[in-house]
């Protein structure tokens, strides 16, 4: 397991960085040096002998990168179990914990988060985790668990409940908005929100949403790489033992998002433009959001500038655990895409967070304990 997250209460770095390669034939290493085992990347552009401006617009030659870790041609198991399986753990401690995957179009996002239904080793980290809080479960007999799972879409500021369909689900009727919880969190109105019963529910319910988001797809004319996707898992445990009044709750956001490359020259009218515009948008209020918790003197912090910061509030410097996979495509051709990756990854590595364990007391059970105690005592005298 990775130390590197903090435990507890405090300012610790509790974002990670990874960094993970597509596989490819064409991998560019004489351009992206990567240390082999290592957590840093050099990107070297050449100059252009032609003297027309080379792979990439900005000027600058060097770049150094540093991450907590860089994955080339690492498999599915490897990565989830150095990178997300502490994220987990820490859900059984009342942290919560979002993984997300940001990268251009390509760059193997939904590889990362969802994998390859067709073989069973392909298997992505949502499935992972979604496997791996059950078999928690299971090994805490002394422990009653309830899960919860939602899925949604933001396509173009709309936030879309991808599990409408589901068995006892509702049909959103309203629009969803996001409204603030109890402890000071985001949740989303009208979401439904699924109990599943065991790890084959979950798997249903991902699914199910999976197939939505086809749907939604044809009929809206998109393909899924313009939406950020985000599902989420929801926890509330307590104790079996008689009045135990400790409730915990944690919640793990697994977010696809929306594919990060700039707007290109040819997309200037209609949908595609406007779909560009929606995510280079939302993809930098996240930006500036995570800029703005690196920066400690900054007390505002503007999550509500976009759905996807407003949805994400407490899980971006807030109570949580934060993993951000930064996908590349490292052929020649995407060098510039690459570059803007790893420069939005490498500012995400300086976000302090500060998590602090989710417990709440349930009052009648502190009452039935107060009673115990006044009994225990009266017998006593
Ligand atoms: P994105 O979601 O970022 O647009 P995808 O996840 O759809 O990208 O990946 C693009 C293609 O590359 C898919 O065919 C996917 O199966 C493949 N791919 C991406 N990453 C990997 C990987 N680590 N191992 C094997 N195939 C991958
Ligand atoms: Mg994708």
């Amino acid at each position: 397991m990775n130390s590197s997250y903090g435990s507890g209460v405090g300012p610790q770095r509790n974002i990670r960085v990874v960094l993970r390669t597509r596989p490819t034939a064409e991998f560019a290493g004489d351009i992206i040096k990567l240390q082999p085992g290592g957590k840093s990347v050099n990107i070297h552009i050449p100059k252009d002998p032609t003297g027309e401006g080379g792979h990439i617009n900005n000027k600058q030659e060097n770049w150094d990168f540093r991450f907590d870790n860089v994955y080339h041609n690492v498999g599915q198991e490897t990565l989830y179990d150095e990178c997300a399986a502490p994220l987990v753990k820490g859900m059984f401690q009342g942290l919560n914990g979002t993984i997300m995957a940001y990268g251009q179009t390509g760059a193997g996002k939904t590889f990362t988060m969802a994998g390859a239904t067709e073989n069973y080793k392909h298997r992505g980290l949502i499935p992972r985790v979604i496997s791996q809080v059950f078999k928690e479960i299971s090994e805490k007999p002394q422990m009653a668990a309830t899960v919860w799972v939602s899925y949604l879409e933001i396509y173009q500021e709309q936030i879309v409940d991808l599990l409408t369909t589901v068995d006892g689900a509702e049909d959103s009727t309203s629009a969803l908005i996001v409204v603030d919880d109890k402890s000071g969190g985001a949740s989303v109105r009208g979401l439904n929100l699924m109990i599943a019963n065991n790890e084959e529910d979950a798997l249903n319910y991902l699914f199910e949403g999976e197939t939505n988001k086809s749907i939604s797809e044809h009929q809206m004319n998109k393909v899924s790489s313009r939406s950020h996707c985000i599902f989420t898992l929801h926890i509330e445990a307590r104790s079996r033992q008689e009045n135990s009044e400790k409730v915990l709750y944690s919640k793990m956001n697994l977010v696809d998002l929306a594919g990060s490359e700039r707007i290109s020259k040819t997309q200037t009218t209609g949908t595609s433009l406007r779909e560009a515009m929606y995510i280079n948008k939302s993809l930098t209020f996240l930006e500036q959001v995570v800029i703005a918790l690196a920066d400690r003197r900054r007390e505002h912090i503007p999550y509500r500038q976009s759905k996807l910061t407003n949805v994400l509030r407490d899980s971006l410097g807030g109570n949580c655990n934060t993993l951000v996979i930064a996908c590349i495509w490292g052929e020649r051709q995407h060098i510039e895409e690459t570059v803007s990756t790893l420069r939005f990854a490498s500012r995400m590595m300086c976000v302090t967070n500060t998590p602090t364990v989710n417990v709440q007391y349930d009052p009648m059970a502190l009452i039935k304990k107060y009673e115990k105690e006044v009994k225990d005592l009266r017998q006593e005298l």
